[in-house]
């Protein structure tokens, strides 16, 4: 008999850790750049959305209240302003 599983949230995962693909920023022709005027959790001073820090491939977007960027590892890719749903997040050109 399969016994049932004691923690219904556990199951397999990984995620993206900071780093662990090198120092990534040197990758980078563009940043993003966070409008905290348009970033809901920001703006409401709230915990809420932070699909910016769920979608990025490297892990560098922290889920606080303001929302940071680690820049020292962001590849560049724009996958967070992609998914933005405020459009809070625009691609700047590297000085
Ligand atoms: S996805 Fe946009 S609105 Fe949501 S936390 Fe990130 S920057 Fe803010
Ligand atoms: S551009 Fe955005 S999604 Fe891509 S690595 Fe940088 S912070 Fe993450």
């Amino acid at each position: 008999m399969v016994e049932p599983r004691k923690d219904p949230y556990t199951y397999a995962h990984s995620s993206a850790c900071e780093g662990e693909g090198g120092c990534t920023g040197d990758w980078r022709s563009e940043r993003p750049v966070i409008d905290p005027e348009k970033c809901t959790p920001t703006k409401n001073q709230k915990p809420s959305c932070f699909l910016c820090w769920l979608y990025c491939p490297e892990g560098v977007i922290s889920r606080s209240i303001p929302v940071k960027i680690h820049y020292e590892y962001c590849k560049g890719c724009g996958i967070c302003a992609e998914e933005c749903p405020t459009r809070a997040i625009r691609m700047e050109p590297e000085a």
